[in-house]
């Protein structure tokens, strides 16, 4: 799969399970959300307790139609434990063959589908063993159940330790104007470098970002609405603009099961932030100038 198969913005539903959306709410969810131009969707298996992938498979049954019309993004590598899964003792990664195999298996029968368009590791393993998680990959995509991979909250060295051995296409992380470590670990350098376009979640801190009362959130909030009255925008659409604005070209994920919160982060698309924009946002963010 070519990463530009993926929207702009995609829509994340690790929360999808608060929502209280019955079956038909959720295909118009969905739809609503095709409709924005919001084509990609980012799952995991353990998201809801190892429910929402099923949540999201039921609004494909019940509207078969939609499936051609959208990609799957989907997790494994972390084994909670949860009466759903009751081999598992402690909460640990693992990116065996084994694991793997078995959880996009589960992930395809929740999800209704006969494939997964993009497959993350969850979270570095520290026992990963490379050149069988490359293997195991392959075996994936020989039998067509996943198309494409990537990783998921993974330093520089353990992408490019995964990548020398399978072309990978993303490393989803966590970014926004409040959190901003991947700006200086190296991180995004590394997705500029080799041309894969980060995915970035909680892009409004998880909603820190409106009711957050310490002085770094308000610091943020109060640039946000000033960048927003000069560009006629809101603060969460100024924000997905502030994310957009890296040369990584990022794709953002939303958070939200409200359509007006997908409409405010398809809107970033549309809002410019000059490099001075940009640094006004990060200055507040770390609390004192560049040096
Ligand atoms: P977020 O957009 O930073 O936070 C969403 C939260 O902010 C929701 O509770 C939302 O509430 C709230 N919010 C308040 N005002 C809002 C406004 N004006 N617009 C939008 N939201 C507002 O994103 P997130 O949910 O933390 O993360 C997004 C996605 O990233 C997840 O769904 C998941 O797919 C992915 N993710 C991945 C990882 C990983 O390890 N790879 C970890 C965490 C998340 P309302 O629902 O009321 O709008």
């Amino acid at each position: 799969m070519p990463s530009t198969a993926l929207s702009p913005i995609i829509a994340g539903l690790w929360r999808a399970h608060t929502w209280g959306l019955d079956v038909p709410a959720r295909v118009r969810w969905i739809e609503q959300a095709l409709g924005l131009g919001i084509t990609s969707f980012d799952h995991a298996d353990i998201y809801g307790g190892y429910s929402v992938e099923a949540w999201f498979g039921e609004a494909l049954a019940a509207a078969p139609g939609l499936r051609e019309r959208l990609q799957i993004v989907t997790k494994c590598g972390i084994r909670l434990v949860h009466p759903a899964r009751s081999g598992h003792a402690i909460k640990s990664y693992d990116s065996s063959r084994a694991h793997l195999l078995a959880s996009v298996d589960n992930s395809l029968r929740a999800l209704r589908t006969d494939r997964i368009d993009l497959l993350l590791l969850h979270r570095p393993d520290l026992l990963m063993d490379p050149d069988a998680v490359a293997d195991t990959f392959r075996t994936l995509q020989a039998a067509g159940k996943v198309l494409a991979f990537g990783v998921s909250n993974h330093q520089p060295p353990q992408l490019a330790m995964l990548h020398r051995r399978h072309a990978l296409v993303t490393n989803q992380i966590e970014c926004s104007p409040l959190q901003m470590q991947a700006l200086a670990d190296g991180t995004l350098d590394q997705c500029t470098d080799l041309g894969l376009r980060p995915m970035l979640w909680s892009p409004l801190g998880g909603g820190r970002l409106f009711s957050g009362q310490d002085a770094q959130a308000q610091r943020v909030r109060a640039v946000l609405e000033a960048l927003g009255r000069q560009h006629g925008a809101s603060v969460a659409t100024v924000a997905y603009a502030w994310l957009l604005r890296h040369p990584s070209r990022p794709r953002p994920i939303t958070g939200s099961g409200r359509t007006d919160a997908l409409r405010e982060a398809v809107a970033a698309l549309e809002v410019p932030l000059s490099a001075e924009d940009w640094y006004r946002v990060w200055q507040a963010s770390m609390g004192h100038e560049v040096a």
